[in-house]
Order: structure tokens, then sequence, then C-alpha cells
């Protein structure tokens, strides 16, 4: 499928397949890919770096928001054909290496079996498998990181750890361009369905659903006002007020 590439905030470009996206923060010469498409992404990816003006050689870090195949996709392949290191938290690593119990993919296979009778969840799972859901190729040496502090890498994110969705979940926030990278803590589009607006991953998909709703309350601290989800559109509005809007969906599908 092809991909939409975007610049959605200062220096910073979404790259969409109409299901997934991920994303390129430039700084200067240099450029952090955040999350790595599906597992058969990297033409793509190397594409996309050419087309926002920078060459591979100028990629520094892929950073992972967690290792879901969707999420962590071409990862190990940019590592070792870039050269480049993969960061997650620490508690990511086990499942972006493909260690950790419910890494495979057909862990999540039980929970999506209920949603398969709607077209557009069929959709998803059709389209998942083959861009390689099913076939992950997991990372093999992660750089992984604990706490908060901006990482090092073109952008300076700062990671915030929003476990739920998956127990070493984080965001990525770049306070000084107000935009806060959210990965599955929170989507615009739900996947299964196709309806739009901020909204919790559902609820198949989240490794703790309980965490998932906590984390909301981290999300909703950070200062911005262009929230970048791994699933759906970009969404603008004070961050507070995205997760809200989310709350509000959450509590109406379950009243
Ligand atoms: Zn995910
Ligand atoms: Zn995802």
């Amino acid at each position: 499928m092809a991909v939409e590439i975007q610049q959605v905030a200062d220096g910073v470009y979404r790259c969409a397949d109409g299901l997934v996206n991920w994303y390129l923060i430039a700084d200067d010469g240099e450029v952090t890919l955040v999350d790595a498409g599906w597992p058969r992404s990297w033409p793509q990816i190397e594409a996309a770096v050419g087309r926002v003006g920078r060459a591979l050689p100028d990629l520094r870090a892929v950073l992972l928001t967690h290792g879901h195949p969707d999420h962590l996709g071409a990862a190990e392949r940019v590592r070792t054909e870039a050269a480049v290191p993969v960061y997650a938290h620490r508690d990511e690593v086990a499942r972006a290496r493909g260690e950790a119990s419910g890494a495979s993919p057909f862990a999540l296979v039980p929970g999506l079996l209920p949603h398969l009778w709607r077209p557009s969840a069929f959709a998803f799972v059709v389209h998942a498998t083959m861009h390689g859901f099913m076939t992950p190729r997991w990372v093999g040496e992660i750089t992984a990181f604990d706490g908060m502090s901006p990482l090092d890498v073109p952008g300076t994110p700062e990671p915030v750890r929003t476990a739920g969705h998956t127990a070493g979940h984080v965001v990525y926030h770049l306070p000084d361009r107000g935009v806060v990278l959210a990965g599955d803590a929170l989507a615009t589009v739900d996947v299964l369905t196709r309806e739009r607006g901020p909204r919790l991953m559902p609820d198949a998909l989240n490794a703790d659903p309980v965490n998932a709703r906590n984390s909301l309350a981290l999300l909703a601290e950070l200062s911005g006002d262009v929230l970048l989800p791994g699933h759906g559109d970009p969404w603008r509005g004070p961050i507070a007020e995205t997760v809200e809007r989310a709350r509000r969906v959450d509590l109406a599908s379950n009243s």
C-alpha cells in the first residue's frame, strides 16, 4: 500500500499507509524514526527519509513506542542496514526481542475473533497479515532506557511511560514543538470499527485495559496541541482536551 508523507508539525512528518502511522523527526540535518511500520515497510522507510530531504546516513535512531509488529515493523532491518540503534523502554525490551510471554502476534488472535464479523475488522486483520504482522522480525539488539529523561537523539524526545496497551509502552513528548507521539496509548480511529476521534485502542488489543485507562492521566499532563497517534489522523487541540474526549468515548461505550 502506498505510504503518504505529510508534515504535521515543525520538522515532524507523518508516514501513513492507511492503517498505521510512523513518524520522522528532523533536527537540522539529522532524523529520528518513531516506530517502523510493518515488518515489510523497509523500502517505504528508506524512501520516506529521502522524501523529507535527508539520506539514510542522516538517520540516527529508531524509537519504539512498543513492540507490537505494526510498530516495531522493520526496525531490525533499519538497525542492520542503516546501522542505527533501536530504543525502547526497559520493560518493552523482551517483547521487542520476541522473548516475552505473549509477544507472539498469535496471542492477540483469541481477543480479535469475536470482532471479525465486521468487514472493517476483517479488513484490518487481512491488511496486517499481508504486511507481515504474523511473522514479525524481532529486534536483535535494543538500547533500553528507564525513566523520562530526554533521549540524546535528533529532536530530543522525552519518553513518558504509559503502560497498559503493553507493559513498557511509552509516548514521546516533544515539548518545544508542542507534539505528543502517542503510539497506541491513544488512537484517533478504532482499527476494528473505523469510528473516528480520540479513543483508547480496543480492549481486545490492550494487554492491561485498566492500566491503559490509568495512563491517560499521565498523557493529559503533557503540554502541546498536536497528538500524533499510531492509528488515525493527527488530532489538534490541547492534549488534555484530547484525552478528555477519549475518556468520554470510553464512558459512553461502557454505559
Ligand atoms: Zn499496539
Ligand atoms: Zn498499533
